[in-house]
């Protein structure tokens, strides 16, 4: 008699390619799609960093997982690792994942902060949607999860680069969710709060540094946003990512879902 129970890996057959898939929350998402059965290609800068993430997941799930080298600021290598996943297989499921974060007061911002931060956070999740969709779409299923930011759907002082270009993540997102819709592509957004991973720790010493109290009280600070007055975890993220690609969440597209603790409604 056929199971009716869930299928423990309904990603199976999927490949998924991560965008800063080495560490921090990339990796925490590339764990739980591992998990989840589909197989992998990371993609960033730093390939030994990669390729530890890649050879720690080979070890704990039956997927295949591969590394590219790719940076989201130059749109010819992430074009070349596209081509070189899709060679693999078909790449049906893309996370946005890279991005960076800089803090200053508005009249602080130069063109080279402004640049940088939109051309990787908001250009490079753009370039790489634009690389993805068609095959996605031919094929009548993919899944486009940008990890945006609730600085992408509320204001923080210090961020105006960050906030623009994660709001900017937010409305190309809901923008092709609705192009997309008859195709069998969803396009959601993920937004965490404070998440303790290396940018995180970056902006504590900052916090730190820039108001001479210590990293404790910094780190306070940052969790008192958070009703639930702590960081957020990667995998915390990564599991709500991971929700939102299964088979039985076609019917959620055009959503920017916060993960942190009740800071943003
Ligand atoms: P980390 O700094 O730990 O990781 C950033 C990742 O982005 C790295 O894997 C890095 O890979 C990749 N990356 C950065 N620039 C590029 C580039 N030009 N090309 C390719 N990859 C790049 O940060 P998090 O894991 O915390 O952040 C991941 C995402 O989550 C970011 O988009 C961030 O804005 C977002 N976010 C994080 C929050 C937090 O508090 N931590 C809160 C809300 C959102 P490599 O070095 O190999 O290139």
């Amino acid at each position: 008699m056929p199971s009716t129970e869930p299928s423990a890996r309904p990603l199976a057959g999927r490949h998924a390619l991560i965008t800063g898939g080495g560490r921090g929350i990339g990796a925490a998402v590339a764990d739980a799609l591992a998990r989840l059965g589909a197989d992998l290609t990371l993609v960033g800068r730093d390939e030994a960093r990669l390729e530890q993430t890649a050879a720690a997941l080979r070890g704990s799930s039956p997927v295949a997982v591969a590394t590219v080298a790719g940076d989201v600021n130059d749109e010819a290598s992430m074009a070349a690792a596209f081509e070189r996943a899709a060679a693999a297989k078909p790449v049906s499921i893309l996370i946005n994942n890279a991005g960076i974060a800089e803090s200053a007061p508005f009249g602080r911002i130069d063109d080279g902060h402004w640049d940088r931060t939109i051309a990787t956070n908001l250009t490079g999740t753009f370039r790489c949607m634009r690389l993805a969709f068609p095959a996605m779409a031919e094929a009548g299923w993919g899944r486009i999860v940008n990890i945006a930011s609730t600085a992408g759907i509320k204001g923080y002082a210090y961020t105006v680069a960050y906030c623009a270009s994660k709001h900017g993540v937010v409305g190309l997102t809901r923008a092709l969710a609705i192009e997309a819709a008859r195709t069998g592509v969803t396009v959601n957004a993920v937004c965490p709060g404070f998440t303790e991973t290396d940018m995180a720790a970056r902006a504590i010493a900052n916090v730190a540094a820039k108001t001479g109290r210590g990293e404790e009280e910094a780190r306070r600070e940052l969790t008192r946003i958070n009703p639930q007055g702590r960081l957020v975890q990667p995998g915390e993220v990564a599991d709500t990512v991971a929700w939102l690609c299964l088979p039985s969440s076609s019917a959620i597209t055009g959503q920017a879902i916060a993960v942190a603790g009740g800071e943003a409604m």
